[in-house]
């Protein structure tokens, strides 16, 4: 039984998926998932570190997936061969960690039809990832699972190198078309905060003027959207 943030997860892999890869799968429940109900799609779980490796093996061998899910430890998409995998996820985890693990492993995305990321924090700069990287936002959502705001980015290589202003890198352009309920929930909750810092920064003599303006920006890009 996958996670209401997992499932959504797994309905973004395309049914036409021949290799998927989940990077940093822990005990590799989405792989099991989607290969428990599809017979075939191959996978490959990644995993850095040896405590999640060993459950993720525990788990495929304990269901009878061996053939179908290739368990590896290493860093990001090191673990791959080239061209190895056409739809990839990498899920809970920083979006900067994200980035990083994209933008290191960018040799590996050749074949890639579609990235499905899933960002704890800090989304927009995985949103960033597919503007520098010539990759499209296709789908985007915002989920709530026990308290916790989650949001799902999609994307997909894109040859006409579309475009996105710096406001829906922060909010997400397609969430600004859909401003589903945890959309408002979340952001009223950031612009609180935010709200809370730019007083404590204005009384404050050391902070960064380009800072300030930042979060003066974001929270006006907030207000224009949840008003
Ligand atoms: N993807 C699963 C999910 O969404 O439920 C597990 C998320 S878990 C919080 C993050 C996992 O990513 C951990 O098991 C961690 O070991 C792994 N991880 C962190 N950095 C990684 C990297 N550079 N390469 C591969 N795995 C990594």
């Amino acid at each position: 039984n996958l996670s209401k943030r997992l499932m959504t997860v797994a309905n973004y892999i395309p049914k036409d998926t021949k290799v998927l890869a989940d990077i940093g799968s822990d005990h590799a429940y989405l792989p099991c998932y989607v290969c428990l109900k599809h017979e075939h799609v191959n996978a490959i779980a990644g995993e850095v570190n040896g405590g999640p490796f060993e459950s993720a093996q525990q788990q495929v061998n304990q269901i009878g997936l061996k053939g179908q899910i290739d368990v590896r430890l290493g860093d990001g998409l090191d673990i791959l061969k080239e061209g190895e995998a056409d739809t990839i996820v990498i899920a809970g985890m920083g979006g900067s960690l994200i980035t990083s693990i994209l933008d290191n492993g960018r040799s590996k995305l050749s074949n890639v039809k579609r990235l499905i990321l899933q960002p704890n924090i800090d989304a927009q700069s995985v949103r960033s990832f597919a503007k520098n990287y010539n990759f499209k936002i296709v789908e985007e959502e915002i989920l709530d699972e026990e308290g916790y705001i989650y949001e799902i980015v999609v994307l997909e290589p894109d040859n006409q190198s579309t475009q996105y202003t710096p406001k829906e890198l922060y909010l997400g352009p397609i969430l600004l078309l859909k401003k589903p309920d945890a959309f408002y929930r979340k952001w009223e909750n950031v612009l609180h905060k935010k709200e809370k810092i730019i007083e404590q920064m204005k009384q404050s003599t050391n902070v960064s003027s380009e800072k300030l303006e930042e979060f003066v920006q974001q929270v006006k890009w907030i207000k224009e959207e949840i008003n």
